[in-house]
This record gives C-alpha cells, sequence and structure tokens, in this order.
C-alpha cells in the first residue's frame, strides 16, 4: 500500500502511523521526524530546516522533497509506504507524483484526518515525544507505563519544542493557506479518503484497517 496522510498538526497522522507500522509492519515515513533528526545530528540541511521549524514555518518545498523523494521510491517498489507530513503543498503533491510516476509506483490513497481546532489545540498541549525513539505519548489520552519514561525505549519523554501556543498558532494558519490545494490535487486524481479525525487513534486505525482489507491490501499474517 502507498498511502499519504493529510491533516493539520493535531489531527493524528503520526499516532495512527505508528500503530500501522507496529501492527501491519508498513514502513512509516515521516518528515517531521526525518528533520527533526537532521536538526539533532547538524547536517547542512538541519541547519537551514531548523531556523522554519522553530518558527513553525514550513521548510522549504526543494529541501523537503529531495530529503523525501528517494525513501518514498525505494518504498514504493517494495512493501510500500504511509507518508505522514509529506506533501504539505501543491508544489509538494507535484513533485511526489512525478517521482512515483517514474518508479511506476503511484500513491493509491490520500487520507485525509479532518479534525476540529478544539481538538487540536488539546491534543497538541498535552503531547509528550520520546527524545530517543520519537514515539508519541499524550498526557492523558495515552500516557506511557511509567511517568516520563519510552514504553518503546526507556528514553526521556518532553513536550515537543514547537508545541507552544505561539507556534501551535503560526504552524495551523500555515496549515489552514496550504492544505486545501493539496486536497484538491488527490480530489481531482479520485485518490482522496476523508476521515473523522476528532476520534480515538484507535478508532480510526480500525476504520483504515477495514478500508485497506476492502482494497485488498493486507496479506495474511499481517492482520492486526
Ligand atoms: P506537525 O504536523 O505537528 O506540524 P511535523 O512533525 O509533521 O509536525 O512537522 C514539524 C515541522 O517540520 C513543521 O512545522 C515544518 O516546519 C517542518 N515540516 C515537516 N514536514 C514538512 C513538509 N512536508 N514541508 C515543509 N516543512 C515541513
Ligand atoms: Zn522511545
Amino acid at each position: 500500500m502507498r498511502v499519504v496522510l493529510l491533516g493539520p498538526p493535531g489531527a493524528g497522522k503520526g499516532s495512527v502511523a505508528q500503530l500501522l507500522r507496529d501492527r501491519l509492519g508498513v514502513l512509516h515515513i515521516a518528515s517531521g521526524d526525518l528533520l527533526r533528526e537532521a536538526v539533532k545530528a547538524n547536517t547542512p540541511l538541519g541547519i537551514e530546516a531548523g531556523r522554519a521549524m522553530a518558527r513553525g514555518e514550513l521548510v522549504p518545498d526543494a529541501l523537503v522533497t529531495a530529503m523525501i523523494r528517494d525513501r518514498v521510491v525505494q518504498a514504493g517498489h517494495g512493501r510500500g509506504f504511509v507518508l505522514d507530513g509529506f506533501p504539505r503543498t501543491a508544489a509538494q503533491a507535484v513533485a511526489l507524483d512525478e517521482a512515483l510516476a517514474a518508479a511506476q509506483a503511484p500513491v493509491d490513497r490520500a487520507v485525509y484526518f479532518k479534525t476540529s481546532p478544539a481538538m487540536i489545540v488539546k491534543r497538541l498541549a498535552g503531547r509528550r515525544v520520546c527524545a530517543a525513539c520519537g514515539q508519541n505519548y499524550h498526557a492523558t489520552n495515552r500516557p506511557p507505563r511509567r511517568d516520563g519514561v519510552c514504553d518503546r525505549c526507556g528514553g526521556a519523554l518532553a513536550p515537543r519544542a514547537d508545541d507552544q501556543p505561539e507556534t501551535i498558532a503560526r504552524r495551523l494558519a500555515v496549515d489552514e493557506a496550504q492544505t486545501a490545494p493539496v486536497l484538491a490535487h488527490y480530489e481531482r486524481r479520485g485518490l482522496l479518503h476523508t476521515m473523522d479525525g476528532d476520534q480515538s487513534v484507535e478508532a480510526v486505525f480500525d476504520q483504515m484497517v477495514a478500508a485497506f482489507r476492502r482494497q485488498g491490501w493486507l496479506q495474511q499474517g499481517t492482520e492486526p
């Protein structure tokens, strides 16, 4: 399956993608995680991207596209991918189409997590992320077994640097301006599927698995 997840920050894309990875073994490619790794490693890409990320602005299309393209093409040939956080602009969507068309492995479906502003703010304010492995938690919705400690790897949990109120507001404004053309892009191609992002992560996951099963994308042995 080659799926892209669309929706605002806090829509639950990352959490659902992590469940797809853990329970179905799907490759999860998250542009935000890759960018944060580059920032941590202080690569030239990281230095350039870090400035935009700290302000809640988008990283320039050319940088993000170059970072994602090879990974996605490679995964498209193999077991497929769930792409989370990319494409975020119409230009990125076009670049993705071109790369995957050349690889004869086009996107199968774009899933839009339609989410209310009140829900987004609640989720981002409570979000806690593992500094070591990137696993997401939530102070009340999905607490770790031990306070402040990652269930997966024992790493330390902390709020994300850009989950501050002013940066959240900026990210939501940027997202609103950019999302409409990306949705239109996939709508025109007949690939857009809208889900209620206000539901729990488990509910969204179950509905996606049911849809994938209808598409015949789940093989025996990968059933959750
Ligand atoms: P969120 O969806 O909660 O904003 P992400 O982890 O997806 O979180 O992204 C964090 C930041 O990384 C964004 O605010 C933006 O600066 C940058 N970023 C991630 N993906 C992209 C992209 N496809 N294009 C441009 N910038 C991106
Ligand atoms: Zn961890």
